[in-house]
C-alpha cells in the first residue's frame, strides 16, 4: 500500500461517523476509530485487545455461510448478504441493536490465509432509523388518543347523568361512541398493512387481471359512500389485462375512488378511466378523476407521505387516518408500477400505470 493510500485509510477511519473495527482471525479487536469507542463508551486503548464478541452480539456464522455459496455473485449482493443486526452491549450496561456488516479479510488476493475480519456498524443509518421510529410511535398515539378521548368522554356522561338523558340524546352518544371505534379499527387496520408492507411480507398473487371488470366491482362496493356522486366508468373495449394482485388493484382503486368521494361535493362526477399508452405497449393507465376541492400544488407531495392529511373543510368535515394515499402507493411500487397525482382548484386526477399483461400471460389465464 502506498503511503498515500494508507493516509486517505487512516484519515477514514478516524473520521467516519460509522463504527468500523479490525479483528484478528480468534476475534480479538487490533484496530478501531473513535465512532466505535464513542458508541460503546470505552476508550480505543481499552477496546484493543478485547474480544469483539464481548462488546457486540451477532450471529456472523450464518452471514459467512450465505456468502460463501455466492462465490459467483455480484459484489452488491455479497454486501447485502453480509447485512446483519447486532446488538452492541456499552460500557454502561445499555443495548444498542444496530445494523451492521462483516467481512474476512485475506493476506493475499488469492484468498488462501485469513488475516482477520472487518466490522462496520452503521450508527447514522440507525440513528435515522431510531428517529422515524419514535416520530412514527408519537404521531401513532396522538392519533389513537383523539378517538379514544371521544369514546371515554361520551361513555363517563352516559354513565354520569343516566337516567336523566332522554333516549334521543343516548342515542346520539352511543352513536358518537361507535363512530370513534369504527375510526379506531381503520386506523388499527391501516397500520397493520403498513406494517405488512414495511416488513416486504406482503403476498402477492399475480395474474392477469380484467380492469373493467375490478373497476365495476369497485364501483359497487362504494355504491353507498357515492349516492350523491355521479360515477362514470370510461375502458375501451379489448384493453390489455393488466398483470397484477387482484386484492391489491382492487384496494388501490377503492382507496382512490374513496377519497375522490370523500374530497368532491355532492352532485359532482368522478370519473374511472382505463386506457392503453402509446408507444407503450407493457403500461396500462387507469386513473380517478373528480371535481372536488383540489390539492394546492406545494402539498402534493405530501399526500402521499404517512399522515399525510392536508387542512381542507372537506378534510376536517371527512373521516380520514392520512395513511390511505401512503398505502395505495406502496401497493403500485409492489406491483412495479408508478403513480402520479395532477390537481387544480376544480379537481384531482390520480393516475397510476401498471404493468399490462403479455399475450403469454393472458393465455394462461385463459387455460387457468
Ligand atoms: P385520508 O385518510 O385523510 O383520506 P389519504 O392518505 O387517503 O388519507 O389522503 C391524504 C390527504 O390527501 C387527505 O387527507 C386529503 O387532504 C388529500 N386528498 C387525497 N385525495 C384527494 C382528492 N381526491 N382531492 C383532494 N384532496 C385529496
Amino acid at each position: 500500500m502506498s503511503l498515500q493510500t494508507e493516509e486517505i485509510y487512516r484519515t477514514l477511519l478516524l473520521y467516519s461517523a460509522d463504527a468500523v473495527i479490525v479483528t484478528n482471525p480468534a476475534g480479538i479487536i487490533t484496530t478501531t476509530n473513535p465512532s466505535f469507542a464513542k458508541l460503546v463508551g470505552s476508550p480505543i486503548e481499552e477496546l484493543i485487545g478485547s474480544p469483539l464478541d464481548s462488546i457486540v452480539v451477532a450471529d456472523w456464522q450464518e452471514a459467512e455461510e450465505s456468502e460463501n455459496g455466492k462465490e459467483q455473485s455480484k459484489q452488491e449482493e455479497e454486501e447485502e448478504s453480509a447485512l446483519k443486526t447486532v446488538t452492541v452491549l456499552t460500557r454502561v450496561g445499555t443495548e444498542f441493536v444496530m445494523p451492521a456488516a462483516h467481512f474476512p479479510v485475506y493476506h493475499d488476493t488469492k484468498k488462501a490465509e485469513l488475516a482477520g475480519y472487518l466490522t462496520i456498524i452503521y450508527v447514522i443509518q440507525a440513528n435515522s432509523l431510531q428517529q422515524a421510529q419514535t416520530e412514527f410511535v408519537s404521531t401513532v398515539s396522538h392519533e389513537l388518543r383523539t378517538p379514544l378521548t371521544s369514546i371515554k368522554g361520551f361513555a363517563d356522561t352516559i354513565l354520569r347523568a343516566g337516567e336523566r338523558l332522554d333516549s334521543s340524546q343516548q342515542r346520539r352518544y352511543v352513536g358518537i361512541i361507535k363512530d370513534q371505534a369504527d375510526r379506531l379499527t381503520r386506523l388499527v387496520e391501516d397500520l397493520l398493512a403498513v406494517s405488512r408492507l414495511e416488513s416486504k411480507k406482503l403476498q402477492l398473487t399475480i395474474r392477469a387481471i380484467d380492469i373493467r371488470e375490478a373497476i365495476e366491482r369497485v364501483q359497487q362496493n362504494l355504491s353507498d359512500k357515492a349516492k350523491k356522486h355521479t360515477v362514470i366508468i370510461q375502458v375501451p373495449p379489448g384493453l390489455t389485462p393488466v398483470w397484477a394482485d387482484a386484492d391489491r388493484l382492487e384496494q388501490i382503486l377503492t382507496n382512490l375512488v374513496d377519497n375522490a368521494i370523500k374530497y368532491s361535493p355532492a352532485d359532482t362526477t368522478v370519473t374511472i378511466s382505463a386506457k392503453g399508452i402509446q408507444g407503450t405497449p407493457e403500461l396500462v393507465e387507469f386513473s380517478v378523476a373528480d371535481q372536488g376541492v383540489g390539492i394546492p400544488e406545494e402539498h402534493l407531495p405530501q399526500v402521499f407521505s404517512k399522515f399525510g392529511r392536508l387542512d381542507n373543510p372537506l378534510v376536517r368535515q371527512t373521516e380520514g387516518t392520512g395513511l390511505g394515499l401512503y398505502i395505495t402507493r406502496s401497493l403500485v411500487l409492489a406491483l412495479g408500477g408508478q403513480i402520479t397525482v395532477e390537481s387544480v382548484p376544480g379537481g384531482t386526477t390520480f393516475t397510476v400505470r401498471l404493468p399490462a399483461a403479455t399475450p403469454e400471460q393472458q393465455a394462461a389465464r385463459g387455460r387457468g
